[in-house]
């Protein structure tokens, strides 16, 4: 089979599904593959996000549990910051992305499931279109515009010699559980090397009684498997699990996040990186969601305009320009703080969350999702004149 479309989307993660959505709604003839047999078929994310930034991207409150404390837990410490209302929340993942993927078909793009892209097509070095195996049978798709939204993997721009493998991301495994009795509104992550020997081990609850119990592991810091680490926290009954009551899992997550910053380019000829491909992602507590939904849209908007001018890369880097001018300041940041994490131990995590305790509720929030500007920090490091604070500021912004 052969087909012709405007734009191929790779990917029908939060970045491919909303890059459809305004790619159609702007009058593209758009298709997009996802290689699962079901959109958010596997789940590869804990789902946390903010409510503020949820709000703006349109997905409403049925999709999440809203959070408003936060527990920091190492071997010897222990910090809790509590906040008046809801700030934070864990999506519901499977119900967010099918939502997406809603409003993406009805704005016209064509979505196909089971669909593995496996090669490009090139012409002179540009590239021309896809082949995938689908439900169907084989199908080449020739288009003007590639939007490679397949996460981590990067499997078009691999293939197009714009990417090469990332070399530091995180791991994670993770089960969403039944247990007898959770705070439903508080989080929790657990720092320290039982915990994970590079990254962190985590409970965020969707309610009462559902909890994602996980671990994250750094590489190349950590050759360690995060499955056998989370059986192990759920075989001791590490703190805060103690408190848990009986643990069921229900469902097994597993996947891999890029962990070093952002891609240098993201855009050539026929062809836009979006999401977990670009490195869309703020390493501090691993969240991608809401740049991927953000930052899919401009994809779509600008991959739309661009059809006219045969997706030159001329025409693609107003969408480069504006993703960089947003996240990349914040996410180079956010990276000093995490290579000065990922290498603590026990005794110095137990100092390093002191950091976290004075700390008001906006203060926090604005340093785990690396907001991190200047006069931010300078307000910060004037308000907490400690030397934890001080510690804070020379890390984020020498
Ligand atoms: C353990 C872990 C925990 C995380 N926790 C959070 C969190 O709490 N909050 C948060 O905001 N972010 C979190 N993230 C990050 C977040 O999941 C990502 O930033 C986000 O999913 C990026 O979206 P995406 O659409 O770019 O990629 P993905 O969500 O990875 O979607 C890519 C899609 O492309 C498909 N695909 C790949 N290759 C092909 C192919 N060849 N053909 C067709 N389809 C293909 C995949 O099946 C997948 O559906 C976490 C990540 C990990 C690994």
């Amino acid at each position: 089979m052969e087909e012709k479309y405007d734009i191929a989307v790779v990917g029908g993660g939060p970045a491919g599904l909303s890059a459809a959505m305004t790619a159609a709604q702007k009058g593209a003839k758009v298709i997009l593959l996802e290689k699962d047999e079901a959109i958010a078929h596997s789940v590869r994310t804990s789902g946390v996000s903010w409510i503020s930034e949820m709000e703006k991207l349109g997905i409403t409150k049925q999709f999440y549990n809203p959070i408003s404390n936060f527990q920091f837990i190492s071997p010897s410490n222990d910090v809790f910051i509590s906040g008046e209302t809801p700030r934070s929340c864990v999506l519901d993942v499977k119900g967010t992305y099918q939502h997406l993927a809603m409003l993406a078909a009805g704005a016209g793009a064509k979505l196909m499931v089971k669909s593995n892209v496996i090669n490009i097509k090139s012409d002179s070095g540009r590239i021309t279109g896809i082949k995938a195996s689908t439900p169907a049978g084989d199908l080449t798709v020739n288009c003007t515009l590639v939007i490679d939204a397949s996460g981590f993997s990067s499997t078009v721009a691999r293939k197009a010699g714009l990417a090469n493998e990332w070399k530091r991301y995180g791991v994670g495994a993770e089960y969403e559980c039944y247990c007898d009795s959770a705070d439903s509104q508080t989080w929790m992550l657990m720092v320290g090397r039982r915990y994970s020997e590079a990254g962190y081990a985590w409970v965020f609850p969707l309610s009462k009684n559902r909890v994602r119990i996980g671990v994250g592991i750094g590489r190349p810091e950590s050759q360690a498997d995060p499955l056998e680490k989370l059986h192990f926290v759920l075989e001791k009954r590490l703190k805060p699990l103690d408190v848990l009551g009986k643990i069921q899992p229900l469902e097994l997550h597993y996947g891999f996040i890029p962990n070093e910053g952002l891609r240098q380019a993201t855009v050539s000829d026929g062809l836009i990186l979006v999401g977990d491909s670009a490195g869309q992602a703020n390493p501090l507590v691993l969240e991608g969601i809401r740049y991927a939904i953000e930052f899919g849209r401009v994809a779509g908007e600008v991959g739309a305009k661009s059809i006219a001018a045969n997706a030159s890369k001329d025409s693609l880097l107003e969408y480069e320009k504006a993703w960089k001018s947003r996240i990349a300041s914040k996410i180079a940041s956010a990276v000093k703080v995490q290579s000065r994490w990922i290498g603590l131990s026990d005794q110095d995590w137990d100092k390093e969350i002191e950091i976290l305790r004075n700390m008001t509720v906006d203060e926090f929030l604005d340093f785990i999702k690396a907001d991190f500007s200047a006069a931010k920090m300078m307000k910060l490091a004037l308000h907490h004149p400690g030397l934890a604070a001080r510690q804070l500021f020379n890390m984020v912004l020498k």
